[in-house]
């Protein structure tokens, strides 16, 4: 028995036209295979330029104004998201009844969130856990819609809600997957729907402790729900639609000539999604790594472009030391512990990390100081004034007797990676990157080569970031 499992993101889903098209999509694969899953994001924005909504985003507003003592921003949330879903449903669903039935599921979900919202606001705070109740209902809402969709053009659709199956510890906002209650309970849940040659249309981005409190994968975690979903089934492919031809060569909106790359070997597009490159979730890839489930990026608006296939064996050698692809991440914070007193003390390095995991930070990328006498490592910015304060307290003594210097940070700071199979073991690479950068006079700050072979990370300054990406992208056309 073949099974694909087919994820739509926000786009794919953000508005009428969008879920028509991608309910095609679905029906021509229940024609081609034995089985299809279906994985939801939330509504996203729509192709009309009035309509820019993006449903998670609009949730999770709302529910800090809230927070911050506002009563009218929920209501006003929920009256555009009333109104996207209804324009959705009365585009999509045929059948009157099942309209109906629809529409009241989307006012009861709405309900729940005006109601967590009021309760949100009587706090005055809003604890992670009730963001993630909250940022869940997009996807609720978006399955029910869909598999309405579908039953309109003649597939039989059930909405999941994945809460009922994915499990997960209780890290809310970046919960990850218990996977083997996770098995277990989504083979019970989906077997009799598949054997019945039903198309389960589950939620991304959404799960459940095994006690059953609503947690979330984190932002864009719909992905990884699939590659979940796929992992457990034992699927045979995974398809993830989305609104470009593939993973491009670099971010479309800093490089405007970005190409699809045809295929990209597991550890490439791990490393690019890590470094930034939004179109997967980083988390995506590792499920199916077990498995040896391909996975293939596409075009919900270009559906006969084939799109980049992600493979876990090469079936041809991957051009080893040619850069495939570059990708950045604003917005971060460079930390530097230095000083002479740190030279041959051993603990130093032990003691950064652990002050630095206390804080709740995770830390980006390490790197390699030729001498002992420096550790350098870079955060989120949100996170750099906690991270100082706490290695400054952790180093107290350190710093009185001038063995450490107080803890230096350099908060307008951009990473970027050039990816590429072998690309940091092969002579001349780095060479090239580099002189890439000089001729452009942009000063590299610290440089990582990491576990990986097929990444090389570069911090530079925020305002130069765009040109150093547009820089680097040259050189994928060698
Ligand atoms: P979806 O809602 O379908 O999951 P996302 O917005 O999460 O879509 O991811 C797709 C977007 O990722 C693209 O529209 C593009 O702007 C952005 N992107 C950034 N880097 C890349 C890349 N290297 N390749 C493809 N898309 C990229
Ligand atoms: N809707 C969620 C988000 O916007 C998850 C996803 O789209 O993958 O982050
Ligand atoms: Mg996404």
């Amino acid at each position: 028995m073949s099974l694909a499992v087919l994820k739509f993101g926000g786009t794919s889903v953000g508005d009428g036209a969008a879920i028509r098209q991608t309910a095609q999509i679905i029906r021509e694969a229940t024609a081609h295979w034995d089985r299809v899953v279906v994985v939801s994001s939330a509504m996203g924005k729509s192709s009309d330029p009035n309509d820019a909504i993006k449903v998670t985003d609009v949730l999770l507003n709302a529910a800090r104004a809230a927070a911050a003592g506002d009563g009218d921003a929920y209501a006003r949330a929920r009256r555009l998201l009333a109104d996207k879903h209804h324009a959705a449903i009365q585009a999509t669903i045929s059948n009157v009844e099942d309209r109906q039935r629809v529409g009241a599921e989307i006012d009861q979900l709405l309900d729940g969130f005006e109601m967590l919202c009021a309760s949100v606001r009587v706090l005055g705070e809003v604890t992670p856990r009730a963001l993630d109740a909250i940022a869940g209902l997009g996807e609720r809402m978006a399955v029910r819609i869909l598999a309405g969709a579908l039953r309109s053009v003649g597939v039989m659709a059930e909405p999941l809600d994945a809460t009922e199956f994915i499990v997960t510890n209780d890290r809310f906002q970046a919960a990850a997957p218990l996977m083997d209650l996770t098995r277990e309970r989504t083979l019970a849940r989906l077997t009799p729907l598949l054997e019945a040659g039903i198309v389960p249309v589950v939620t991304g981005f959404i799960g459940a402790t095994p006690n059953g409190i609503p947690t979330t994968l984190g932002r864009g975690g719909s992905d990884y729900s699939a590659s979940i979903i796929a992992a457990v089934l034992g699927a045979d492919e995974v398809f993830n639609y989305t609104d470009v031809d593939g993973v491009l060569t670099s971010d479309p909106h800093i490089v405007p000539d970005a190409r699809t790359i045809d295929v990209l070997t597991a550890q490439e597009m791990s490393e690019m999604a890590y470094f930034g490159a939004s179109v997967l979730h980083p988390m995506t890839i590792a499920p199916l790594v077990e498995r040896n489930i391909p996975l293939r990026v596409k075009n919900t608006f270009n559906p006969s472009h084939p799109g980049t296939l992600i493979v876990h064996q090469a079936t041809t050698a991957p051009s080893r030391g040619v850069i495939k692809a570059v990708t950045a991440i604003k917005n971060v914070s460079m930390i530097t512990v230095s000083g002479g007193g740190m030279k041959g003390v051993p603990g130093i390095a032990g003691r950064t990390f652990m002050t630095v995991a206390r804080t709740n930070t995770s830390v980006l990328m390490i790197s390699q100081a030729s001498a002992e006498q420096n550790i350098c490592f870079v955060i989120p910015r949100q996170a750099a004034q906690a991270v100082v304060a706490a290695l400054n307290e952790e180093f107290r003594r350190e710093i009185e007797h001038g063995e450490i210097n107080p803890v230096e940070t350099f908060d307008q700071a951009s990473i970027i990676t050039a990816v590429g199979m072998g690309i940091s073991e092969t002579p001349g690479v780095s060479g090239r990157v580099f002189s890439a950068l000089g001729a452009r006079q942009i000063n590299v700050f610290a440089i990582a080569q990491g576990s990986s072979e097929c990444a090389i990370s570069m911090i530079v300054a925020d305002d130069r970031c765009d040109e150093a990406v547009r820089a680097l992208h040259e050189l994928t056309k060698e």
